[in-house]
């Protein structure tokens, strides 16, 4: 008897991965979590039946959604990072001698533990002494803080149950105001490839361009998210991604990396031409 996991990206795509073993299922007062164990992409989590992360293809976002930033701007010391509860996100921090101390807000313990247990590859770092685990809501830690971190990663899931509210308006206003005169945020901003999820792209990218001077999106192929690509925005109030890419200082630093490197990092701006006019429009 064959078992499978399947996602509805839409109502008419539909992904599926073979399931050797159902390893897991909990439920927090957020979100219902499992894990499963799968032929091709390892073990599975996911949130409210959503792929969040898998071992085989997690180094893919993990990279994009640290080492852009952490390339362009050398002096980064606090992070703060919304979500990330695998992990992943703060192992690549820890990477860097330099950052001095991490803030990782994690609305849901559930995931933590999770994934403790079942991607200790992933969540290795979690209890780095230079990093703190708050279980609160990103949405009211973030109100009220100023001029507090360097780099602000936001590794939410997609906009629904308690996401929702880390794609609005007040609630980039408020990380702004908690980032440093040469601060970055960086958040995961969905996939071009289905409407409703280049709608959310769009939105967001036009509600961090209303406040940050500089915001450019860059792209990234993760095979288990919908489309299997994926965009992230980068938005900054000093630097330019591409133009203050401090090349060969990074590569001295001798970080090993799956996917990122500073070719690539070059590369992931260029986007085809019906995401960029789209997101240029500010419209679908
Ligand atoms: N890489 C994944 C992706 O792109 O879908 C996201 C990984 S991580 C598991 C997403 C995390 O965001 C979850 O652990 C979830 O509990 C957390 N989260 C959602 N809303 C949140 C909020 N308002 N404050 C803090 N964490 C939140």
């Amino acid at each position: 008897m064959e078992f499978w996991y399947t996602e509805e990206h839409t109502d008419d795509v539909r992904f599926s991965l073979r399931v050797k073993e159902h390893l897991f299922s909990g439920e927090s007062e957020f979100q219902k979590l499992d894990i499963l164990d799968t032929h091709e992409y390892g073990k599975l989590m996911t949130l409210d039946g959503l792929v969040m992360v898998t071992e085989k293809d997690e180094f893919v976002y993990h990279d994009m959604i640290v080492h852009i930033s952490m390339a362009v701007n050398p002096n980064v010391e606090n992070v703060l990072v919304i979500g990330g509860g695998d992990g992943g996100t703060v192992r690549e921090l820890m990477k860097y001698p330099s950052i001095k101390h991490v803030d990782m807000v994690e609305i849901d313990k559930l995931v933590v533990d999770a994934s403790r247990k079942y991607f200790p590859a992933v969540s290795c770092e979690v209890d780095n002494p230079r990093v703190t685990v708050l279980y609160e809501d990103g949405i009211k830690f973030i109100q009220g803080k100023e001029r507090v971190y360097d780099l602000i990663l936001i590794d939410s899931t997609d906009p629904i149950g308690p996401g929702e509210g880390l794609f609005t308006t007040d609630f980039y206003n408020n990380c702004y105001k908690a980032l440093t005169e040469d601060g970055i945020l960086i958040n995961q901003n969905e996939t071009p490839v289905y409407e409703k999820f280049f709608e959310v792209g769009i939105s967001s990218n036009k509600k961090l361009k209303k406040m940050f001077p500089i915001v450019h999106v860059y792209q990234a192929n993760i095979p288990t998210y919908p489309g299997g690509y994926w965009l992230f925005n980068f938005a900054s109030k000093k630097f330019h991604p591409t133009q203050d890419l401090k090349e060969s200082d990074w590569n001295q630093l001798g970080i090993k990396t799956k996917y990122y490197n500073t070719d690539l990092h070059k590369g992931c701006f260029a986007l085809p031409n019906y995401v960029k006019e789209k997101i240029e429009n500010g419209a679908l």
